[in-house]
């Protein structure tokens, strides 16, 4: 393994190698104790497309921890491709229950519980106004919308992995502790966004101060408690032509959208010239709005600056900001680490009925058993074979 460096370097002779100038290969660099890799899994607008999901960023610590802020529709299969251990993928935060941000909760729900993670997930999130606006209420209603798919794999996998621990928090408290562990602290501060519960958090670590903002428009809490920060992702939306004329948005909601209950890119601009980050990060847009993004934040804003796209990385540490793109196959997924999960629970009732077991058609199941009776010969399964019980079995 290498360790991560930052970008540039000569190459040294006419075999070398050149240094990873522009590109971070997931799975192939081990962080500094006091470095923070942050992937953006997620960047672009509720309705997701095939080459940028809906918000994700995942920061990976140099003490391991790897913390999800938010998981937006079509992010999971970006968090795939950084090859990490389902099991190392278990806690998330939410900024607000906006399905670009949490819908691929469902995919790292299950899928990280078919690829190996052993234990339940846990999210933090804010409250509501009301109780049934809060994360505990849509976490419990997640888990009682997807109780067939809970039941099948508690049944057939383990149940531990379909738990869901949750930690809401008050979404009024400002800049109180909600997550505090392992020399990483996370605060939360209220955003203004469409209604009472959206978030920004505040991430410290190895005396790096790190923001990830939410969907909000320009607000105080911010503006003062992002000040001076490390690394800062605020949202940044096109303006209002391109919302009416690119996005096809009638003209009453095109200058609302972007500049109401979002933050445009002018406001941005003026948003980190007050905070003054070390870098800061736009998201939340579109490619084809990107020249028009930028000369709206340059009116406003000179310093330095990344408007992001899935898969940009950052490395950062007190020396710097490094910014490349991952690159990293299409196929990967369900890259194994080093815990087993527990097995089936004995007890549980089936979810599936003799009704429909008898309906299994014997030549389909009996013309598989040369391939499984050469697993159970290599894995020493004759023990646990499945098939003698079945009234279709023929050895
Ligand atoms: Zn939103
Ligand atoms: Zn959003």
């Amino acid at each position: 393994m290498r360790e991560a460096h930052a970008a540039g370097g000569v190459v040294t002779g006419p075999n070398a190698i050149a240094p990873d100038r522009y590109v971070y290969y997931p799975g192939t660099e081990v962080l500094a104790e006091d470095e923070v890799r942050v992937v953006a899994c997620g960047t672009g607008m509720p309705d997701q497309r095939r080459g940028q999901a809906s918000a994700c960023f995942v920061f990976e610590f140099g003490n391991g921890e790897k913390l999800i802020f938010d998981i937006g529709s079509g992010s999971m299969r970006n968090i795939n491709a950084l090859m990490i251990p389902a099991e190392y993928l278990t806690k998330v935060f939410l900024s607000h229950l906006h399905t670009d941000h949490w819908a691929d909760l469902s995919a790292l729900w299950a899928g990280g519980w078919t690829s190996g993670r052993p234990v339940p997930l846990e999210v933090w999130g804010p409250s509501g106004r009301e109780p049934e606006m809060g994360t505990a209420y849509a976490i419990e209603h997640f888990l009682e919308a997807f109780n067939w798919d809970y039941q099948t794999r508690a049944f057939k996998i383990t149940p531990a992995p379909g738990g869901i621990t949750v930690h809401e928090f008050d979404y009024r408290a400002e800049n109180a502790d909600v997550y505090d562990h392992d020399g990483i602290a996370v605060r939360s501060i209220p955003a203004i966004h469409t209604g009472d519960g959206p978030v920004s958090y505040i991430i410290e670590y190895a005396g790096l101060k790190l923001v990830f903002g939410g969907d909000t428009s320009p607000n105080k809490w911010f503006v003062e408690h992002a000040r001076d920060a490390d690394f800062v992702i605020h949202e940044a939306f096109p303006g209002p032509r391109f919302f009416q004329e690119d996005y096809g948005q009638p003209a009453q909601l095109a200058w609302r959208a972007c500049c109401e209950f979002h933050t445009s890119g002018p406001a941005f601009g003026k948003i980190m010239s007050q905070i003054a980050p070390r870098h800061a990060v736009a998201y939340h847009t579109l490619e084809e709005a990107h020249q028009e993004l930028l000369l709206g934040i340059r009116s406003t804003y000179d310093g330095p600056l990344s408007i992001a796209v899935d898969m940009m990385v950052w490395n950062i540490t007190k020396d710097g900001v490094q910014e490349r793109m991952a690159v990293s196959p299409d196929r990967a997924s369900a890259v194994p680490g080093p815990t087993r999960q527990p097995p089936p629970e004995r007890g549980r009732s089936d979810p599936m009925s003799d009704f429909i077991k008898a309906g299994e058609w014997g030549p389909g199941f009996n013309a598989q058993n040369e391939m499984l009776d050469e697993h159970m010969r290599k894995f020493d399964l004759q023990d646990r074979d499945w098939r003698p019980s079945k009234p279709w079995y023929k050895r």
